[in-house]
């Protein structure tokens, strides 16, 4: 299956990402994982993609596609994905078309993640994440882990995200309200869109995804 996962920043699109990657047997594609990946290992892709990440912005068309384009043809990825973080505008959209269309296949399904926007504010402001894997996610108050600072599935250390700050949280909201969910729209008119609540207990959102996706499928 090719999948599009869309919702606002703390919707949980991470989380679920891993879980539903790993339910459907294909990769998880994140191209925030991909950017942080190219941040720390000093790359100049990554050099390029710092300072919008961390105001908040999105990093533009010309580097974002080509490095969601390359990481979509490698070998594991040629039979399906779960795309997490892309699109985000609709130029990426009318771009992953465009790949599809040069392979000669098409996208299975949108789905959109939905979340209230004060309880985005609550998930991100006490968001904790695993340096060696970010599907590996706590919350200080709603999932805080059995020892602070340590990842409970695999020890890693827990930080917080550069850009989970108040501030940068404001910026990302605006960004994805005025440019990511457009997207919604484009999607809709192809028929592709199914929305879920994101509310609730981890494991309840995956079983809701996965029973949309099923759902879907057979329309
Ligand atoms: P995420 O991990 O998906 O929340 O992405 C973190 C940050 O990476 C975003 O706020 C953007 O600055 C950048 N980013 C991730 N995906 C994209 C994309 N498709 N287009 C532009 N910027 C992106």
């Amino acid at each position: 299956m090719r999948i599009v996962l869309v919702g606002p920043p703390g919707a949980g699109k991470g989380t679920q990402a891993a879980y539903l990657a790993k339910n459907l047997s294909i990769p998880h594609i994140s191209t925030g994982d991909l950017f942080r990946a190219n941040i720390s290992q000093g790359t100049d892709l990554g050099k390029r993609a710092r300072a919008f990440m961390d105001e908040g912005r999105l990093v533009p068309d010309e580097v974002t596609i080509g490095m969601a384009k390359d990481r979509m043809s490698q070998p594991d990825a040629l039979n399906g994905f779960l795309l997490d973080g892309f699109p985000r505008n609709v130029g990426q959209a009318e771009a992953l078309d465009e790949i599809l269309r040069s392979e000669s296949v098409e996208l299975d399904a949108v789905l959109d993640l939905e979340v209230p926007e004060d309880e985005v504010v609550k998930r991100i402001a006490g968001r904790r994440i695993c340096r060696n894997e970010s599907a590996h996610v706590f919350h200080e108050t709603y999932n805080p882990p059995k020892a602070e600072g340590v990842c409970d599935t695999c020890g890693g250390e827990l930080y917080q995200r550069d850009d989970d700050s108040e501030e940068t949280v404001r910026t990302r909201l605006e960004v994805y309200h005025t440019q990511t969910e457009p997207i919604i729209d484009y999607y809709r008119a192809q028929g592709l869109v199914v929305t879920i609540s994101a509310l609730g207990k981890v494991t309840d959102v995956t079983e809701r995804a996965m029973e949309a996706l099923k759902r879907s499928e057979e329309g």
